[in-house]
């Protein structure tokens, strides 16, 4: 006896909260080191400090927790590490701003110590705000063991792995090239820039050559505003029409400089184009690369703010007056102006509308400019070789398989990482400047305008209250050093730059365990075991956590990457704020309960590209857990009374039936998690849920329990309690709230569901016979039904109903279970030949090997009942030549999903028989009627 109660209807409000707090006072998600089971480690991808919940957040945390609950409850010491990311430029931002808004002051107005002193009282009163909305999804993450980028441990992490790539010679400070935000006023690696489709044009401007101004190479730029800063014209080697003229010069229109014309095989494409390309190494990444080849200096004319720049213009040797009207002009604005100038002067040959990728800040939108700086960068090629090598030999899966390809091109092809960031939350580069020794090298004031000597060490104007030029000498060190080698002295300037966030980041698998200390953490749970993430942060993160633990640990960091798709709107068009198409998970949670959106993100987890999320589905799975709360609710309603355990042969046809289909279930969903396929475990468990235990098995036990007492109302009893307790621990990492709910009301022992063990399918129960036998009765009960709904009699209203099998197993297995067939399809059934039914006034459904009879009697109108039979025959036929066509169509056939293909199969056929039955009642329909 339990004694317990269920109220009458499920309010996930009441019972989540309740739950998730004593899950935690009770230690549950803590993975101690004594624990003797193999340890199942995830570490979290860490959300960032200023993140709120978000659908993706919801679908990427709901499947981690499935896979640790599961590993958990099948006894593995299961380890989730949570964490957060300091999220470097995100966090600026948003403290710039509220400092702007509440005081009206800039971070420079502060100045650095203050603003970091900000940022992080901000993370102390405002941020992390995900990681309570998190506890809210019950992400049963090992809270103690909670990490911050930022964190001390993570910072020294962060030091040590710098300092060795340093000694290694795989960091490096040059001047380069990179994308620069001018809002942001920072650098930017190359996927942090999103590039976007747009209209521009393309101007053909006229370089008369110097020795004979009346000839003329034609240049097509679609930037002319930087043509300004040219110091070369290349022509192709090979061109007949050129190639006489490499080594002359010509004469930059609207400077007073005479420019080389050099030959270049790789920027000049013979086959494309007017023949002559300017090289501008300041502002393009191509004539960066053909700079570096010819030896050509570099001009830079934007400075951070991507306006003109005073001093890049007169060392490009501008005419005067132009100098003058460009002076801090921004792009748009500088781009007319010499558009102008050139026009005036004939010099442009034509113009054309031209469309372009323009590369835009992947936080901001603003334009990203390629800009010349000083910078700090990882040597990527030797750290991707055994990152390549990891995949490919299959030390790392990732799954599904398909993403192998796109992480093994972009590996081969990548470039070196820059790690710098001109902001100020984050970790600071460990390089000292020695200022003695680099008296001429350092830049230091409010506004500066920090030039070099030679026109190749040029940079354009500084803002920046520190600059170092590209020549500084620096020390690379654990802690600031004490004194100069060189010089003796002792007074240092620390880089002023940070590192890019996702440095930090990918060492998280590691550094989160306590490296670089050997701790027993490290020891245990490293490597871990999966990795769940979205395709959109591979490269970001996941190929850069492969290098470092390679580099570091000299192991993978994880077995298994899982890459799962994105949730999108029902059209399957981007989630966004101003198409108003959010689905907001805080937002179900509190309508649908948590357990819902859960079972709604497993259920659409399919290995694609796209998640198309409708609100309906949520509804739908809200419903499910409805149904599961009903179900508890009769269970424990007719759980009054003693139970008897019988053997698994011994017990009735019913019990029998759904431990073999319950005994399917579980291994069915243990293997759908082995292979990551969570929407396939859901579907298992749903329509094992829905469909057999609640439609059928919990209406066929009816009868057995009427006579509180006897023996049968015993072992119903118990089987009820073991089928029920078994499928709340199969529900229990997919639904842990209303699981865990109704486990507690159910007998059982042990104090969670949470460390209860996962079912594993037991081979006594599997009775496959009594399954086939099941397949019969269900096919005369669902006749028997679909017979009522022709004659539109209303339940109980049918007083007999006759049955007959042409196979005679069929047969016995009918007469066995007449009480079933009886109780189920709500008439007396009489097995009888048909020879023996009456003659008159019993309309006959065929269907497979079974004929079932019903009586037709009282005020039935036969020709309604022939009109419905029809009515059905068409939407029958109609949907049947639908999926023969989509069956008929290879192109549907070779690229839907295998089970899509069988599912459509199975419906086929159900059609084809349902069509035979109806056939053979139209038949003696019109039979009755004549
Ligand atoms: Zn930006
Ligand atoms: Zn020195």
């Amino acid at each position: 006896m339990s004694g317990k109660q269920l109220e009458k209807i499920y309010d996930p409000k009441q019972v989540e909260d309740r739950w998730y707090r004593v899950w935690v006072e009770k230690g549950y998600f803590h993975a101690p080191l004594a624990h003797p089971g193999e340890s199942y480690t995830i570490v979290i991808p860490p959300p960032n400090v200023t993140g709120s919940l978000h659908i993706g957040h919801a679908l990427n945390n709901t499947l981690q927790d499935i896979l640790i609950r599961w590993r958990r409850m099948q006894g593995r010491n299961a380890l989730w590490v949570p964490g957060m990311d300091h999220a470097g430029i995100a966090t600026q931002n948003v403290v710039e701003r509220k400092l702007k808004e509440d005081e009206g002051l800039s971070r420079e107005d502060i100045g650095r110590e203050k603003f970091v002193q900000r940022v992080w009282a901000w993370k102390t009163q405002s941020g992390g705000t995900i990681i309570q909305q998190l506890k809210r999804l019950g992400a049963s993450c090992d809270w103690n063991r909670e990490r911050f980028t930022m964190d001390e441990g993570l910072s020294k992490a962060v030091r040590e792995v710098f300092v060795r790539l340093y000694e290694d010679g795989l960091i490096y400070r040059g001047e380069r090239l990179i994308n620069w935000c001018p809002r942001c006023l920072t650098a930017l690696s190359d996927i942090e820039v999103e590039h976007e489709d747009t209209k521009g044009k393309m101007y053909h401007i006229r370089y008369p050559l110097a020795d004979d101004p009346n000839t003329s190479l034609t240049v097509a730029t679609t930037r002319p505003e930087t043509m300004l800063g040219d110091t070369a014209v290349a022509v192709h080697p090979e061109d007949p029409r050129y190639r006489h003229l490499i080594g002359k010069k010509v004469r930059l229109p609207l400077t007073s400089r005479e420019i080389p014309i050099v030959g270049d095989s790789i920027l000049v494409d013979l086959e494309f184009g007017t023949g002559a390309v300017k090289i501008t190494p300041a502002h393009d990444f191509n004539d960066f690369e053909a700079g570096e080849r010819h030896m050509l200096p570099r001009l830079p004319l934007l400075d951070q703010e991507a306006k003109m720049d005073p001093w890049g213009l007169r060392d490009a040797k501008v005419e005067d007056d132009l100098q003058q009207d460009l002076t801090m002009k921004p792009v748009q604005k500088a781009r007319t102006i010499v558009v102008n100038a050139l026009t005036g002067r004939n010099l442009i040959e034509k113009t054309e509308d031209h469309k372009m990728a323009l590369g835009k800040c992947y936080r901001c939108k603003t334009v990203v400019e390629p800009y010349l700086s000083p910078q700090w960068f990882v040597k990527i090629k030797p750290l991707a070789e055994p990152a390549i090598k990891a995949v490919e030999d299959g030390r790392i899966r990732i799954v599904p398989e398909s993403w192998t390809n796109n992480y093994l091109g972009w590996m081969r092809d990548i470039k070196d990482w820059c790690i710098s960031r001109q902001i100020w939350w984050g970790h600071q580069i460990p390089a000292w400047y020695c200022k003695h020794c680099n008296k001429d090298a350092i830049f230091e004031g409010q506004v500066l305008s920090a030039k070099g000597s030679s026109a190749s060490t040029v940079t354009a104007t500084e803002k920046r209250t520190l600059f170092i030029s590209k020549n500084a000498n620096f020390i690379v060190a654990r802690q600031a050093p004490t004194h100069c080698k060189n010089c003796g002295g002792h007074n240092f300037i620390q880089e002023s730059d940070v590192l890019d966030t996702w440095f930090s980041s990918a060492l998280w698998p590691f550094s989160t365990l306590g490296w670089p200390e050997q701790t027993p953490d490290l020891k245990k749970f490293y490597p871990t075991s999966t990795l769940v993430t979205g395709l959109d942060i591979l490269f970001f993160w996941v190929a850069r956590m492969i290098m470092m633990g390679l580099k570091f640990m000299g192991d993978v960091p994880f077995r298994d990457v899982y890459i799962h798709a994105l949730v999108r709107d029902a059209e399957g068009q981007k989630m966004s704020k101003s198409k108003g198409n959010i689905v907001d998970p805080l937002h179900v949670m509190e309508q649908y309960g948590t357990d819902a959106l859960r079972f709604t993100l497993a259920s659409m987890a399919s290995p694609g590209r796209d998640i198309k999320l409708a609100e309906e589905r949520i509804e739908g799975y809200r419903n499910f857990a409805n149904k599961i709360w009903n179900a508890a609710r009769f269970i424990l309603m007719n759980l009054d009374g003693p139970r008897e355990t019988v053997p698994p042969k011994d017990r009735p046809f019913a019990d029998r039936w759904i431990l073999s289909r319950l005994n399917k279930t579980i291994r069915d969903v243990n293997a759908a998690l082995d292979q990551y396929r969570f929407d396939q475990a859901s579907s298992h468990l749903y329509q094992f849920i829905w469909h057999e235990y609640c439609d059928w098995y919990l209406e066929m036990i009816k009868p057995s329990l009427q006579n509180k007492d006897s023996a049968e109302a015993k072992r119903t009893r118990q089987a009820l309690v073991e089928t029920f307790e078994t499928v709340q621990r199969l529900l229990h990492p997919f639904m842990p709230f209303i699981s865990e709910e109704i486990w507690q009301t159910l007998p059982h022992h042990g104090e969670s569901i949470v460390t209860q063990p996962y079912p594993a399918a037991s081979p006594e129960w599997d009775a496959k016979d009594i399954e086939n036998e099941f397949a019969i009765l269900e096919q005369f009960v669902t006749t028997t039904r679909t017979g009522r709904s022709l004659l539109n009699y209303q339940p109980g209203k049918i007083t007999a109903t006759y049955g007959t099998a042409t196979d005679h197993a069929a047969l016995n297995t009918l007469q066995k279970l007449t009480a079933h067939l009886s109780h189920l399809g709500k008439a007396t059934v009489q097995l009888l030949p048909v020879s023996q039914w009456p003659a008159q006034n019993v309309l006959r459904l065929i269907v497979g090997g079974l004929t079932v009879g019903i009586t037709v009697e009282g005020d039935v109108d036969l020709r309604k009942a022939l009109e419905r039979v029809k009515k059905q025959r068409d939407e029958n036929a109609k949907e049947s030549s639908r999926i023969e066509g989509k069956l008929g169509n290879t192109e549907f056939t070779a690229k839907a999903p295998l089970e899509v293909v069988a599912e459509h199969k199975q419906r086929l056929q159900a059609l084809r028989q349902e069509q035979e039955l109806l056939a053979s009642s139209e038949r003696q329909l019109q039979e009755m009627m004549k």
